[in-house]
């Protein structure tokens, strides 16, 4: 089975949406097999962005995940990394709002930066970003 890493970002989580998203992911197929809400620093999430650290929305992105407290999850199923990011949607969640109705964005993100989740893009990224959050990348 593959692993993904999620996230519910400071709005999701602040908005109070962790439930309902949790829902989502365990009547998708998922199994959650760690979770852990934490806190980024300035530090730790220009790291994990680090890829758009070049981005003009690079600072106000900062800005905006260390808000608040994420949720992080390691989620296991068969193909989880492209499902998940099916099931999340655009990352523009007002457009996701009129194209893709039921994804998760729609339901609880605002816009192109506001857009409540997070998924891994490629196995590359997903055993880059579950190490980078949790010890033990191997068990669940
Ligand atoms: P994520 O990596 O968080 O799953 P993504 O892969 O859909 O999102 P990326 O292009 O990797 O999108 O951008 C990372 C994050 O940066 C987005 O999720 C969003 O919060 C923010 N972002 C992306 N594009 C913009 C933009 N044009 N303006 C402001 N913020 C943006």
């Amino acid at each position: 089975k593959e692993r993904t890493l999620a996230m519910i970002k400071p709005d999701g989580v602040v908005g109070n949406y962790s439930e309902a998203i949790r829902k989502v992911v365990v009547d998708s197929g998922f199994s959650i097999c760690k979770e852990m809400t934490i806190q980024l620093d300035e530090d730790r999430a220009s790291i994990f962005y680090s890829e758009h650290s070049s981005k003009s929305f690079f600072s106000s992105l900062i800005r905006y995940m260390t808000s608040g407290p994420v949720l992080v999850m390691v989620l296991e199923k068969d193909n989880a990394i492209t499902d998940w990011r099916t099931l999340i949607g655009p990352t523009d969640a007002s457009k996701a709002k009129i194209t893709h109705p039921h994804s998760i964005r729609a339901m609880c993100g605002q816009d192109s930066q506001r857009n409540c989740v997070h998924g891994s893009d490629s196995l590359q990224s997903a055993e880059r970003e579950i190490s980078f959050f949790f010890d033990d990348k191997y068990s669940c």
